[in-house]
């Protein structure tokens, strides 16, 4: 039963589980809380959810107690193990647990989902490899992805950057990644105190879904490599900005009726996708002799 879990403070003692920094540890202890990110997810009644980075299992043991139909968790630190075991054994086998990197892991094969069973993907994430994983799940080249939504917990710095809105400072390249075939909402704010150890800024409980493309004939490399160019020298005008793509930036642009002396930071997620479609129709005339 899960209720014979002991507090996780005491599992933390028993297996001597000191947060280390080079696993990016800082453990959510409060389980008021993690059920609160739990109930973002949704309903995971008919769900495998993912879970990256369990540690010592508090958003673990709030996604079973939430009724997640299973929970599969990609665990680095094997220190974490025997107390994960504990939780599996608490609900019936519903948790397994993969000791591994989640930078690496093939995930719809570890996964193993049934047909008819939704993903989720839920995590207090690890701060050393968060953003790097979110870009490998805006980034999937097969859409809809894997997955059906992502609850994930960021620095609240990162969490801005994502759902920013153009004219921002926050707004750039993480920004058109996640919106231009999604929608990301920042869910609610966790403070530093929460943490165990606490880290040095607040975090923001991210809730991502993903949907259709503005445009489903742009294709995603085109738009990485346009959105990139922009936003690499944000401060300067488009016009500069963008010569390194292999097409002339200024026709580009005005065929996209984008003023070339504009800063990428201006332009709207549909003006990106707009412009990326340009971009391709151009380059493939240009390899075409046109
Ligand atoms: N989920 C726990 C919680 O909320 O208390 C722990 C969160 S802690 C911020 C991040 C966890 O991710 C740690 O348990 C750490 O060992 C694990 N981790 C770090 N890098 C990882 C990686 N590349 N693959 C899998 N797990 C990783």
């Amino acid at each position: 039963m899960a209720d014979a879990l002991p507090p996780l403070r005491e599992v933390i003692n028993k297996y001597e589980l000191r947060a280390k920094k080079s696993f990016g540890q800082n453990f959510l202890l409060d389980l008021n809380l993690t059920g609160r990110i739990a109930r973002v997810a949704g309903d995971l009644s008919n769900a495998v959810v993912y879970e990256v980075g369990p540690g010592p299992g508090g958003l673990t043991r709030a996604l079973l107690t939430e009724g997640a139909k299973r929970v599969v968790a990609v665990e680095m630190d094997r220190r974490c193990l025997p107390a994960l075991a504990d939780i599996s054994n608490a609900f019936d086998g519903r948790l397994s647990v993969i000791e591994g990197d989640a930078m690496t892991i093939d995930e719809p094969a570890a996964l193993a989902a049934a047909p008819g069973e939704d993903i989720h993907i839920a995590s207090n994430l690890p701060y050393n490899v968060g953003t790097m994983l979110l870009i490998r799940w805006l980034t999937q080249e097969t859409w809809p992805p894997f997955y059906k939504s992502l609850t994930l917990m960021f620095q609240r710095e990162v969490a801005e950057r994502i759902v920013a809105a153009p004219g921002s400072k926050a707004y750039g390249r993480l920004s058109v990644l996640a919106q231009w075939r999604g929608k990301a909402k920042i869910a609610f704010n966790v403070p530093a105190a929460a943490f165990t150890p606490p880290p040095k800024v607040t975090s923001a409980i991210i809730h991502y879904v993903p949907g259709a493309p503005l445009d489903p004939t742009v294709r995603l490399a085109d738009l990485e490599l346009v959105v990139e160019r922009a936003f690499n020298q944000r401060r300067k005008m488009l016009r500069a900005s963008l010569k390194g793509l292999p097409v002339p930036p200024e026709p580009l642009l005005e065929a996209a009726g984008i003023d070339p002396t504009a800063r990428a930071e201006t332009l709207s997620v549909a003006d990106f996708v707009r412009l990326t479609k340009i971009y391709a129709e151009m380059k493939a005339n240009s390899l075409r002799g046109a």
